[in-house]
């Protein structure tokens, strides 16, 4: 990435490099909190797709602000697939959130207590297939959703990346089953141009036994709208949208100081602007997927002067 990239001029992205944070997505937890105030009270939190950390590096200053120097802080549980440097006051686990494994070692962090709150950034790796994304973000949110059954006290709060294609009622349908409000909330600091928003999912309900090993939310859909087995119905045969006393429009709200700074306004590039410094990564990644590549480049591998190339 060059040096005036977009993304490098990003008002955000700047920002999260003055104020030491990770990565410019710690703001858009930031905005979700203004508006629905959601650290109130939290003592236990669980941070999932959580590197390389800004959210777990929110949740340690928000969490922990305006308590005596003696006392106990806050109980973070941290969860990636990609290890992620360590965060003072973070537990920190390597995995992947859809494994039954992993959810129960962030189970056995809590010995039997629950969580307040669980957030989850997740996002897969995007290929630019819509329908495809879509399907894919829904299932990391669906194997963070199983997890936060497990942790969760009746009443906390669930906030999850969404991204919002064709199929998202569905989505708000079936998680009001398990809350008594969901919001979608868009964050100032999320792109315009971005699908991105998030589910923000409060008072959650008690009575329910979750189950590790059986999928979430395998309802028998109708096939046809007059099928007996069904408990069901589609709308013109399609999946996306339930009927009756089971469709909910969930409300839409844009969060954060909507006077604030635009996403999508940058920087002029430090090319074009004597003014604008270039400063280096607060945390740089800890296990790239393309430090390999950058090996070989370094050993003249892709020299097209070396022979075989
Ligand atoms: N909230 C983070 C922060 O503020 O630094 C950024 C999260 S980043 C947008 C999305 C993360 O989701 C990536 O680090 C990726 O490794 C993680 N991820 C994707 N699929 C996952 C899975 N199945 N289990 C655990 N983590 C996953």
């Amino acid at each position: 990435m060059g040096k005036s990239s977009a993304l490098k001029r990003d008002v955000f992205f700047r920002s999260a490099k003055e104020e030491g944070y990770r990565a410019r997505s710690a703001y858009k937890l930031l905005h979700l909190d203004e508006q629905f105030n959601i650290f109130a009270n939290v003592e236990r939190c669980v941070d999932l797709c959580a590197a390389p950390g800004s959210w777990s590096q929110v949740l340690t200053k928000k969490l922990n602000e305006n308590r005596a120097a003696d006392a106990p802080g806050a109980t973070i549980v941290a969860v990636d697939l990609q290890p992620m440097a360590p965060l003072p006051g973070v537990i920190e686990i390597e995995g992947d959130i859809t494994k039954t494994r992993t959810a129960e070692q962030i189970i056995e962090h809590f010995k039997g207590g629950l969580a307040d709150l669980v957030v989850c950034d997740g996002a897969p790796d995007v290929t630019g297939l819509h329908d495809l994304d879509e399907f894919v973000q829904a299932q990391l949110l669906l194997a963070a959703l199983n997890i936060t059954l497990h942790v969760l006290r009746p009443g906390g709060t669930f906030i999850a990346k969404i991204f919002r294609g064709r199929d998202v009622t569905l989505l708000y349908d079936q998680l009001r089953c398990f809350f008594e409000r969901v919001t979608c909330a868009k964050p100032r600091s999320s792109r315009n141009s971005s699908m991105e928003a998030f589910v923000v999912c409060e008072k959650f309900r008690s009575g329910f036994s979750p189950d590790l090993t059986k999928p979430l939310l395998d309802f028998p859909y109708a096939t046809t709208p007059t099928d007996a087995n069904a408990t069901l119905s589609p709308v013109g045969g399609d999946r996306n949208e339930l009927v009756g006393d089971m469709r909910i429009i969930s409300p839409f709200v844009a969060c954060g100081d909507l006077s604030g700074f635009d996403s999508e306004t940058h920087y002029p590039s430090s090319a074009t602007s004597p003014s604008t410094v270039d400063s280096t990564p607060i945390q740089p990644p800890t296990a790239p997927p393309y430090r390999q590549f950058m090996e070989l480049r370094r050993g003249g591998a892709f020299d097209k002067s070396a022979p075989g190339v």
